[in-house]
């Protein structure tokens, strides 16, 4: 066994550095070479003296790459699956690059952020000493069936050794406490609270011990909130690291019953959310407080599935909205369409490229708030893609303004319908499989908004 998890340790170091010296990705497939000859190979690893698991159907990337750089600012020595290859055989990469050819870990600390799926694969092999568990919603139904789903696959799989630390706010992961030794995160009654509920998708709404209906006593965005049962008494998780107060720079959170400020790593609510995660992360191994606020300080989230352009007072951003996920989806309409400048909005979500891989199960459309698209500010709304009139009867059944939509089953046709006059804020929402797509739209909208100056130049 030793002699084959050696050789499948090397290949896999051979197979990185002969995909970097050809500039090729090498996030997964060293972890694909590894895991052909050693299926062990995740057991068998040395693993640092610290090890993070990050799972949750929403955040995880955001939460991994800030605690990852945390460490790194602390000057520790990091192992980290950054780019979201969150598999078995992203997970095998990196922790491949953790050590030494002699199987000696080379690393302080490891932070892996493990697909919640996929979970039931590495979380007994990985061991890790926390595992974060950001959140559970419903997500893509063929990938994730229902969040109890992969509720009971964490329950089954977390090793009882690890520390769960699990979001108070959030009435299926929290559970997770009743089983394991755990901290928890949250957020108190807020200001923001929305006063009623406003997404279509709720999935809890009854109590889990006797299916009465639960009054929540503060609702931040779908089951997300504290509630209790007015029969029965349960109520939600008491959270150790409660945020109490949403400040212009910064946030106010009480931990274990001392008050402390934070710098505020995002305006956006789920983001804050990932902060907590973190910062109850970093209370536990016992950083001191100054040195979490200065490193935090230097992290505002710059979202990596966010790129915003501007060209002759025409603002483009493209925003990543996951396609098939319902949650995720309705975050960023929510997001993009409550600002408050005018916008055009281009949706690019179809799923048919994906089609090899994908059950093309257009019903998660059904589960996305669309409605959010009928704030005033938003002036045009664009859907483009083979599936495109599937989001036509969804967008008219939301109560989206027909003569405000516009629908092409080629992509870039789009371009040509947009008019600067009306708006100049343009807002591009792709899917993991429509990044490209959405790049040549953008690419396209420049060229026209570089032509429509020189046309207003010409007549002047
Ligand atoms: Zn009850």
């Amino acid at each position: 066994m030793k002699v084959r998890f050696y050789f499948a340790l090397w290949a896999s170091k051979c197979t990185k550095f002969f995909l970097r010296l050809f500039k090729k990705s090498a996030s997964h497939f060293p972890g694909v070479v590894a895991l052909k000859i050693c299926p062990d190979f995740l057991k068998n690893v040395k693993k640092a003296n610290l090890v993070i698991a990050v799972t949750g159907t929403n955040g995880k990337t955001t939460t991994t790459n800030l605690i990852a750089d945390f460490f790194e600012d602390n000057g520790l020595s990091v192992a980290t699956n950054r780019l979201g290859a969150n598999i078995d055989t992203g997970v095998a990469t990196t922790l491949s690059s953790s050590v030494n050819i002699f199987n000696k870990t080379k690393k302080e600390v490891v932070v892996l952020e493990l697909d919640e799926r996929f979970s039931r694969y590495l979380l007994k092999a990985v061991r890790p000493d926390y595992v974060i568990v950001t959140n559970l919603f419903r997500d893509s139904l063929k990938r994730n069936a229902h969040p109890e789903y992969i509720f009971n696959i964490l329950k089954e799989n977390i090793p009882s050794s690890t520390k769960c630390i699990l979001n108070a706010n959030d009435l299926c992961s929290s559970r997770l406490g009743d089983t394991f030794s755990s901290v928890y995160f949250g957020m108190a009654k807020l200001k923001e609270d929305k006063e009623k509920k406003e997404s279509l998708v709720m999935d809890y709404s009854t109590c889990p011990k006797c299916d009465t209906p639960l009054t929540f006593d503060s609702l931040k965005y779908h089951h997300i909130g504290i509630c209790h049962c007015e029969n029965c008494g349960f109520e939600s998780k008491k959270a150790d690291c409660v945020l109490k107060e949403i400040q212009e720079n910064q946030i106010v959170v009480d931990i274990k019953g001392k008050e402390y400020t934070f710098p505020k790593i995002s305006s956006v609510l789920f983001h804050l959310y990932n902060e907590l995660a973190a910062i109850t992360l970093f209370h536990e191994l016992q950083f001191p407080y100054e040195k979490i606020c200065e490193i935090l300080k230097k992290h505002e989230v710059t979202d990596t599935r966010l790129k915003e352009e501007e060209k002759k007072g025409v603002k483009i951003v493209q925003m990543m909205a996951k396609g098939q996920s319902a949650i995720s989806c309705t975050r960023t309409l929510d997001c993009v369409a409550n600002n408050e400048e005018e916008k055009a909005i281009i949706l690019l979500l179809d799923d048919y490229y994906d089609r090899q891989n994908s059950s093309e199960f257009i019903g998660w459309i059904y589960d996305v708030d669309f409605e959010y698209l009928k704030s005033p500010s938003v002036k045009q709304v664009f859907v483009g893609g083979p599936r495109c009139l599937d989001y036509k009867v969804r967008l008219l059944m939301a109560g989206i303004e027909r003569e405000k939509t516009s629908f092409s089953k080629d992509e870039l046709e789009i371009v040509k319908k947009i008019d600067f006059q009306k708006v100049k804020n343009i807002y591009i929402l792709y899917d993991t499989s429509t990044y490209d797509l959405s790049c040549q739209v953008k690419k396209e909208l420049l060229l026209k908004i570089e032509k429509n100056v020189e046309m207003s130049s010409n007549i002047l």
